[in-house]
């Protein structure tokens, strides 16, 4: 097959460098490679108008309002995208403090502000500090199965309810109060799901789910909007590399194509896009999301990925998180307010849910995250929805999303309050299929940029190869990491 299309690649002398996909992790990969004397000539191509991906910031509600990536999780110096985002005086000062680096959280969501029942009774605050304790107790329990070949149960949800199991047995209090708690911790299960950006913790693998390193630090936000990152290493490129509204239909590989621009020169990758343009080139860096991988493994590749690679990317699990916004006439929460938690008190980890969606899917709901208020009229909460409950709610209209959680919000709180935003498909609702990777229980990739987690790990061809497979699980380290090792190919 011959190039058909494209231009010839960019400034470069190097060999040729393809990256597939515009978000973080190929931007990443693009400044790494620009950045070295080996300097390649280099096209990252994107399937949409916009650099980013899954990081979008965008102006709402009187503010900056981030549709997708939120914080940076574990902000400390073995965090890369910590590091760019200070080197680019992107974070406030106390975010960049030393204390504030050192603080560990051992990864766990802080707890709720405040936490109302569904039907309107208050949550005392010692039971959800002690069910929290339970909850993330269990959870820094799982590193024990790390490696261990007699794991007792295969997932991380059926040990967590294995062992609520056993202790709720023996819990003291009344029947109300035990249903109650259970409740609450049905309300942790629903955060380790946005958080892992599964459906359930059934689906997560036990074993494995130790391998993710937890950084220290306290989880920060970008005052100007996440953006600011993709932004900023955009703009240290070289005009021109990204080649937007490109998307790649097949990657050949392991093959020998030929350019009537090059003559005599031939190449072992020829990236074929939906418009029928053919890019040839040395090397190819994949940092396309996982769940797209997933639907088009069998057409993406050709020849196809070597059969472990084509299983690790089907072992990985993928799943749906998305965000709700709601604007409100005046705030029902207190000024110092953070996080409000919702607990379903008919709700337990150890019933399945076996109601029609329709009639539940906001029960998965975690709650609502105060946005920080830009202006002293504007009131917005920030919901967060994971698994097959928010892949429900992508099917309504941001009228039936609004009237839904109006009427769970005049039920667990006060009867007048009204919301008057809503989720709507342009700006205020984010749904990017799936924030974050779970390899049979690889920790999610998205709760910090540690070191590459076994997904990244596994997708990874050798380096002698010519295709490489980024993104994903630790997004910018991963892609850099793989620029590094090419770059000693090559003998730089
Ligand atoms: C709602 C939500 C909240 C999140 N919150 C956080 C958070 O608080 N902290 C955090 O660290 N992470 C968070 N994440 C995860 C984080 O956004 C992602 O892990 C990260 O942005 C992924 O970067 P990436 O470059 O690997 O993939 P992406 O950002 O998905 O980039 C992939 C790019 O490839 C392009 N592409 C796809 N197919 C093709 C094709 N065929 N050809 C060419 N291009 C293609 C896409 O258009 C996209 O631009 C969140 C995600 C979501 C959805």
């Amino acid at each position: 097959m011959e190039s058909s299309g494209g231009r010839a690649e960019g400034s470069g002398r190097g060999p040729r460098v393809l990256v597939v996909g515009g978000g973080i992790a190929g931007l990443g990969a693009a400044q790494r490679l620009c950045r070295h004397p080996a300097f390649p000539q280099l096209r990252v191509l994107e399937a949409t108008a916009r650099a980013g991906g899954r990081i979008r910031s965008e102006r709402g509600f009187g503010g900056v309002v981030e549709l997708g990536a939120h914080w940076i999780h574990g902000p400390s110096q073995g965090n890369p995208v910590f590091q760019l985002a200070a080197k680019y005086q992107l974070l406030r000062e106390k975010d960049l403090s030393e204390e504030n680096q050192l603080t560990e959280t051992g990864g766990h969501v802080g707890l709720p502000s405040v936490s109302y029942g569904s039907s309107g009774v208050s949550v005392s605050r010692e039971l959800v500090v002690e069910m929290a304790s339970l909850f993330y107790g269990l959870i820094d329990q799982t590193r024990e199965f790390l490696h261990s070949a007699d794991a007792p149960v295969p997932s991380v949800g059926e040990y967590l309810k294995k062992e609520i199991r056993q202790r709720a047995a023996s819990w003291p209090e009344d029947e109300e109060t035990r249903k109650l708690k259970l409740a609450v911790l049905n309300s942790f299960f629903n955060v380790e799901c946005c958080v892992s950006g599964t459906h359930s913790m059934d689906l997560v693998a036990l074993v494995p789910f130790g391998e993710y390193t937890v950084l220290p630090g306290l989880d920060c936000t970008f005052p100007g909007g996440y953006q600011g990152l993709t932004n900023h290493i955009m703009a240290s490129l070289p005009e021109d590399v990204i080649v937007f509204n490109k998307p790649v239909k097949t990657v050949h590989w392991n093959g020998s194509f030929k350019e009537a621009s090059s003559l005599g020169e031939t190449f072992p990758v020829l990236v074929e896009c939906e418009d029928g343009a053919c890019f040839p080139a040395h090397h190819v860096i994949v940092t396309v999301p996982l769940g797209f991988l997933k639907e088009h493994l069998d057409t993406f590749f050709e020849p196809p990925l070597p059969t472990e690679k084509a299983e690790a990317i089907r072992k990985m699990g993928f799943g749906t998180n998305n965000k709700i916004f709601l604007e409100f006439e005046e705030p029902f929460w207190e000024p110092d307010c953070q996080y409000i938690q919702v607990v379903w008190e008919d709700t337990s980890p150890l019933e399945d849910v076996t109601s029609e969606l329709r009639h539940v899917w906001f029960k998965k709901l975690i709650g609502f995250l105060v946005l920080p208020s830009f202006d002293r009229s504007v009131h917005v909460l920030c919901g967060f929805i994971a698994g097959l409950e928010s892949e429900f709610m992508e099917s309504l209209s941001d009228e039936d999303v609004l009237l839904s959680l109006t009427q769970v919000l005049r039920r667990v709180t006060a009867p007048d309050t009204v919301c008057r935003g809503s989720h709507t498909s342009h700006v205020l609702l984010h749904h990017a299929r799936g924030s974050a990777v779970w390899l049979e229980g690889g920790r999610p990739a998205h709760r910090s940029a540690g070191p590459t987690g076994t997904a990244a790990r596994a997708l990874a061809l050798s380096p002698a190869l010519p295709l490489q497979c980024h993104g994903e699980a630790d997004n910018v380290l991963s892609s850099d990491r793989q620029c590094l090792s090419w770059l000693e190919i090559w003998g730089c």
